[in-house]
């Protein structure tokens, strides 16, 4: 069982939408897929659909309340499960970040993979999600203040690599809402893959305005639209992510 955040202190950079995309793409690949929103906004558990009568959510969990397949939701996918998260995530108090890592060893044989939609901030919810990590995608946009942000997060990443002594698997940083008609873009794109110490995957999510209507209909766009770009981009990532 792969258990991948996508992270990103960054607000809006794509995280949410990457998570839905990339679990609807491997549900339709057969594999089986938990995804869980540690975002006390919330958007991920809106953005598809669920369908269980279930109220238990990952805050639940981490307060020692309920165990993880407890709080796990069908959807109307057969092959995504969610737990959804709460506002009270913004109470959690942690003594233990190996917490979620331990609860996800329950269920390892139950998915391939679990997907985690991490909030735009560098607190509890994204450290117990990258301890429980085996690789890591960071989605970002090709603008200059997130270039600057990814620094700080790899920093982030290296600090808490010491503290839990194992090194962290990052899979790569995978640019999002791409026009390569834009020189700006095309250019920060370059600096990324030059200037930094990671990998960057070859394929860029096209920026395109039918994933926000996705979004608002609670469905993938890679289901909603195939033709759509950026339907296509999660497409091409997802065969690129399983070749590396
Ligand atoms: P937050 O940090 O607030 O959780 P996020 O990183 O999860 O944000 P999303 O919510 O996925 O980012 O996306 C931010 C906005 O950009 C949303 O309105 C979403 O619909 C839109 N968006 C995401 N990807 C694309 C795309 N490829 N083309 C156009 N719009 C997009
Ligand atoms: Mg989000």
């Amino acid at each position: 069982m792969e258990v991948i955040p996508l992270i990103n202190q960054k607000g809006g950079v794509g995280k949410t939408t990457s998570v839905i995309n990339i679990a609807a793409v491997l549900a339709a690949l057969s594999y089986r897929v938990l995804i869980i929103d540690m975002d006390m906004q919330g958007n991920l558990s809106h953005g598809i659909k669920e369908k269980s009568n279930n109220a238990h959510n990952i805050f639940d969990v981490l307060s020692g309340q309920i165990s993880l397949e407890q709080a796990i939701h069908r959807t109307y996918l057969p092959n995504i499960h969610i737990i959804p998260s709460s506002f009270n995530l913004a109470t959690l108090e942690i003594k233990d970040f190996s917490l979620l890592k331990q609860h996800l060893e329950n269920v390892h044989d139950r998915y391939h993979y679990v997907l985690i939609d991490c909030p735009p901030s560098l607190g509890a919810p994204m450290i117990l999600s990258i301890v429980a990590s085996t690789k890591i995608i960071i989605p970002s946009q090709c603008e200059y203040f997130a270039v600057k942000g990814l620094v700080n997060l790899l920093n982030l990443l290296k600090r808490v690599e010491r503290q839990v002594g194992k090194q962290m698997n990052i899979a790569g940083v995978l640019p999002t809402m791409f026009d390569p008609r834009s020189r700006i873009m095309r250019d920060i794109l370059q600096k990324l893959k030059q200037g930094l110490d990671i990998h960057v995957f070859e394929t860029c999510i096209p920026r395109s305005t039918r994933v926000v209507d996705s979004n608002s209909y609670g469905q993938p766009i890679v289901l909603m639209d195939t033709n759509c770009p950026a339907s296509q981009g999660y497409l091409l990532f997802v065969k690129e992510f399983l070749n590396t």
